[in-house]
């Protein structure tokens, strides 16, 4: 049997060696966006103490007697005040008082009933196909699990959270409205813009027990307290924890 020789390997000539040092590093592949400096702990756990302390009793403030009314309301609430869409609520659940009714309703009508929320013909579309979808495969029931609610239409991960939260207490996530992407902003909790980036920052931070809660607290303080405008920073119990850049005191 003939003896293997061993290959050497081949020696990097002198011009070759010389460019690869000049080449600039790599880039790492996915440079993870900045966390908020204001997630410690420490920090996060006094905010939730603030909250409970000014909010006790914070909940969801559109009327409803169960989760379809709370899913319809929750259309109906996008780009409309909760006010607004309260008073129309109150007949329209006398007129329509289930799934069946609002899958059957003559768009026309529906449209004229629920006009005063604005952007009446689509939340129609919405309201009657998520209404046919809970008949037809869920039993004229709303479901439970945010895969199956989030497959109705005219439903996104805000509603899914408001109606599992509010109406069934699962806690599937946060929701981050209009209020809660602003003050997750200005307490320096998400340093993200898209809703759903600054809702997986909030889950990374916030105790699941207290999501639902925390996301009332958050949409109350928003509402009464921390405004777009000239929020009132000097009536705000979270004054000595904000450094937000606009902050009024
Ligand atoms: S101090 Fe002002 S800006 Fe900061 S959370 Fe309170 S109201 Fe909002």
């Amino acid at each position: 049997m003939a003896a293997k020789t061993k290959r050497k390997k081949p020696k990097k000539s002198p011009s070759r060696a010389k460019a690869s040092a000049a080449r600039p590093a790599r880039k790492a592949k996915s440079a993870k966006p900045q966390r908020a400096g204001g997630t410690d702990p420490v920090r996060v756990a006094q905010i939730l103490q603030k909250l409970d302390e000014a909010y006790p009793n914070a909940t969801c403030e559109l009327k409803h007697d169960n989760a379809f009314q709370l899913l319809i309301s929750t259309i109906l609430s996008a780009q409309c005040t909760d006010v607004r869409v309260n008073q129309v609520a109150e007949t329209l659940y006398k007129k329509y008082p289930d799934a069946k009714a609002f899958a059957y309703a003559t768009p026309s009508e529906l449209e004229q009933d629920i006009r005063p929320t604005g952007f009446f013909r689509n939340k129609t579309k919405s309201v009657m196909g998520a209404s046919k979808a809970i008949l037809e495969k869920f039993g004229g029931e709303v479901p439970r699990t945010m895969e199956e609610i989030l497959t109705l239409p005219g439903v996104a991960r805000k509603t899914g959270n408001v109606v599992l939260g509010t109406a069934y207490g699962i806690a599937s996530g946060v929701v981050v409205d209009t209020h809660v992407l602003r003050l997750s902003n200005r307490l320096d909790l998400s340093r993200n813009e898209d809703p759903k980036k600054v809702e997986q920052d909030l889950m990374e931070i916030i105790p699941r027990e207290k999501w639902i809660q925390f996301s009332h607290q958050l949409i109350w303080h928003g509402r009464r307290v921390c405004h777009a405008r000239k929020p009132k920073c000097i009536e705000c119990n979270m004054e000595s924890l904000c450094y937000a850049k606009d902050k009024t005191v």
